[in-house]
């Protein structure tokens, strides 16, 4: 190990990469990291933290209108983006100083600079083209949103990556995209004032979720006054006078000031050496890693969205602290990728855990469903129309507890305590035993008796012939 310059050095600083480099470094390697943006990567800088910051501003909405039947007269009241994105600017920029001071006090040597691999083990700067040798690699290089669909005009659309810093407010927004990203920032932007439309391929949000979370979000969107355009996508965007028009398939058109294009994210890797090293890529341009994270090479290994196994940063930080351990910590340490809570900060907000019903119907020959469907307390005053939903699905031979969603106010904070019942392995049984909280939301997940469907296969097996219904 002596013989190079580090024994690790780690190309990216966001959440991945950060945690890496300090755990290495806390087991006594000489570690370095280059970030070619703003240390803390995309959760802490244009991701996660700034936009729950915005989840939280566009609520007050809520509030406001709420408090009135709870016998409030709210003063007149008005928003003002500029300093919202001030404050936040200023929360990032506190955190990012919290990373790098993090990284020093470890003994890790940071590089401003975006970084390429020359070789197995040497890493170039962008910045003064110097070279550092390294015992090990780790490309922690995230994702970065895709540009699609590749259409005239596409020039005059942004992403996730500058929706945060927008001079002004937009007053008519269109989203192109479905999924989670796309249905947090129009509930977000509706709430701050802004007439939002999106636009999207599929025939609902969210693919891959619960099916009735996806229809609890879609009809809170258009509650919250949200256009949604399902399959339709923009064919072209032109200026116009005032703006931006977008034109859609079928003939339609949008006018609006900004469209955002949330179709995805694919993982950094376009132009770091990695095919020169030999490391080998996937289709969608993913480091192939196996379960201790490393790749074809035995001296470079990845973790995060460039991996592309689960885009979420608590995965990403569990990989990087994994991989450290790993390789310099003689603790060997994989990953587990399965009942993975994760959060939709729409409002209300979907907190699932586990598998969906479908996924469970496709894996278990025999799969019970406890669901239900309520007013909350909160909203018999307020007058707000809006529904909690809430569904357990469960392996009906065995009785274990498979999924849990929720789609209602608090959703996410429950999912991360669901989220260890599910590891554990907990019963239905153990859910009915469990005293309840009253009154809360959450008490409907342990007073959940009824069983509102079960699914039987005819023989088990995955050969069987479709689920039928045999309870309803
Ligand atoms: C809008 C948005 C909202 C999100 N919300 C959530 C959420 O609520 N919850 C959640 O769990 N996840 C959320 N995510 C996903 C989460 O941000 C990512 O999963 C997480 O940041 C991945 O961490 P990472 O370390 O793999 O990559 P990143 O955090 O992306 O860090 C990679 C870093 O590498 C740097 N880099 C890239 N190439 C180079 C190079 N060649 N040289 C030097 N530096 C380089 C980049 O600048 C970046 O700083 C969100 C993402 C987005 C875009």
């Amino acid at each position: 190990m002596a013989d190079f310059d580090f024994d690790l050095f780690v190309i990216g600083a966001g959440s991945g990469g950060v945690r890496a480099a300090r755990i290495a470094a806390g087991y006594g390697a000489r570690v370095a990291i280059a970030e070619e943006f703003r240390i803390g990567g995309t959760c802490v800088i244009r991701g996660c933290v700034p936009k729950k910051l915005m989840v939280y501003a566009s609520r007050f909405r809520d509030e406001f209108e709420d408090a009135r039947g709870f016998g409030w007269a709210p003063p007149p009241v008005s928003f003002d983006w500029k300093r919202l994105v001030a404050a936040k600017e200023k929360e990032i920029s506190r955190l990012s100083a919290i990373y790098r001071a993090n990284l020093e006090k470890a003994g890790v040597a940071i590089f401003e600079s975006r970084a390429v691999v020359e070789d197995a083990d040497t890493v170039r700067l962008a910045a003064d083209r110097r070279r550092f040798s390294a015992g090990t690699i780790l490309i922690a290089t995230g994702g970065s949103p895709v540009l699609e669909p590749d259409i005239p005009g596409q020039e005059y659309a942004i992403t996730s990556n500058e929706i945060f810093d927008l001079p002004v407010l937009p007053r008519r927004l269109l989203i192109v995209g479905a999924g989670y990203i796309s249905v947090e920032f129009a509930a977000i932007f509706a709430r701050l004032g802004t007439k939002v439309a999106i636009a999207s391929r599929g025939e609902n949000v969210l693919r891959g979720f619960d099916e009735d979370l996806r229809c609890g979000v879609r009809d809170a969107l258009t509650h919250a006054g949200v256009d949604l355009h399902f399959s339709m996508l923009p064919t072209s965007i032109e200026k116009t006078g005032d703006g931006l028009r977008a034109h859609l398939t079928e003939g339609y058109h949008v006018d609006v000031d900004q469209v955002m294009l949330a179709t995805g994210r694919r993982p950094h890797t376009a132009g770091l050496g990695l095919e020169k090293a030999g490391v080998e890529l996937d289709g969608v341009g993913a480091v192939v890693v196996d379960a201790f994270s490393k790749s074809n090479v035995d001296s470079i290994y990845a973790v995060g969205d460039v991996t592309n196994r689960l885009a979420l940063t608590p995965i990403a930080i569990r990989e990087g602290h994994a991989f450290a351990d790993t390789v310099f910590g003689d603790r060997p340490t994989a990953v587990v990728h399965t009942n993975v809570p994760t959060a939709v900060f729409t409002t209300p907000e979907v907190g699932t855990v586990g598998l969906s019903e479908s996924e469970a119907r496709a894996i278990y020959d025999c799969v019970d469903i406890y669901s239900a469907s309520f007013r909350p307390l909160k909203a018999s005053l307020s007058g707000r129309a809006e529904k909690t939903c809430m569904k357990i699905v469960v392996d009906g031979r065995s009785d274990v507890v498979v999924g849990v969603h929720i789609f209602g106010e608090g959703a996410a904070e429950m999912a991360q305590l669901l989220a260890i019942a599910i590891k554990l392995g907990a019963k239905k049984a153990d859910f009915d035993a469990t005293v309840a909280v009253h009154p809360t939301s959450a008490e409907e997940l342990v007073t959940l008796r009824m069983r509102t469907a079960r699914y039987e296969k005819a023989t088990a097996g995955p050969e069987a012939p479709d689920a039928v219904v045999v309870e309803g």
